[in-house]
This record gives structure tokens, sequence and C-alpha cells, in this order.
């Protein structure tokens, strides 16, 4: 049996008037993600997770800003993308371990939702996508609440 283990960060700017989507859920704020896609760091971190952990990669190769595609895209589909890559390769999703780390809005109401929207693409249960949500104590660009980052930990395995 093979192991290998994906990491991925990601970093996105709060904007006024944006839509807020994080976890593959629409969360009500006063402010969204800005990106070329809809900004959701969490699946981005989980792409490059992915990504990394089967040996593709990151998320800026496999999807170019440049590439007028993957503009206002829903981060869902890229994920159903690269989750077809990781089907290609064989390996099958162990578990995935995941940080939002937001100073507004809370976060851990939306997990439940976060998990029930992100498990069925992945392919694994709910006890298999864990999601931990932290502030940064007012410290820093996501303190002052300019901007949300995510951080994720795919293990994967081949038989
Ligand atoms: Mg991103």
């Amino acid at each position: 049996m093979k192991v290998r283990i994906g990491v991925g960060y990601d970093i996105h700017r709060l904007e006024k008037g944006k839509k807020l989507v994080l976890g593959g859920v629409a969360i009500p704020f006063s402010k969204g993600l800005t990106g070329h896609s809809d900004g959701d760091c969490l699946i981005h971190a989980i792409i490059d997770a992915l990504l990394g952990a089967v040996g593709e990669g990151d998320i800026g190769q496999y999807f170019p800003d440049s590439d007028p595609r993957y503009r206002n895209i829903r981060s869902t589909k890229l994920l159903e993308i690269v989750m077809e890559a990781v089907g290609k390769k064989n390996g099958s999703i162990h578990h995935i371990d995941c940080i939002v780390i937001a100073e507004s809005p809370p976060i851990g109401p939306h997990i439940a939702k976060m998990k029930q929207a992100l498990c069925p693409l992945l392919g694994i249960g709910k006890n298999d996508l864990g999601i931990k949500a932290k502030t940064n104590e007012g410290m820093g660009p996501v303190g002052r609440g300019e901007a949300i980052v995510a951080m994720a930990n795919a293990l994967l395995l081949w038989d």
C-alpha cells in the first residue's frame, strides 16, 4: 500500500459587497472573498492538498487565472475536476483535515453544511473531513477582517 500526504494553504481578501462562499456554502455576511473564481479559499486549500498528494503541481498551474473559462467559476466545480485527476491516478482519499482562520463571521455554525457540501464531492464520510474554525486573535490582516486563510492536509491511499 502506498500513502501520500498533501498540504494546502490559501488566503483571499475580503471585500464589501461580495458574496461570501466558503467550503461550498454561501454565508450571509457584509463582505465576501475576492478572486478569479468565487474565492472559496477552503476549497482551494483542499485542492492544493489533493494535487500535492497526486503529484500534479498546484491550483495555479491546474487552473491558470489567465484562462477565461475559470472566471467566476464555482470552486466546487474546480474540486470536481481535481477529483477526476485523483481518480485517474487511482488514489482514494483516506481523510482530509482543514483549518479556517477568520475573525468574522463566526465559521463554526457553518461547518456541518460545509461537510454536507464537500463530502459527496470528495467521496468521504463526514468523519473523514475535519474542518476547524479559528480566529487570529485580532492580529494581522486576518485579525483585522481583511482576509480569510484556510489550510488543509490530505492523506491519500493506493492499494
Ligand atoms: Mg485561491
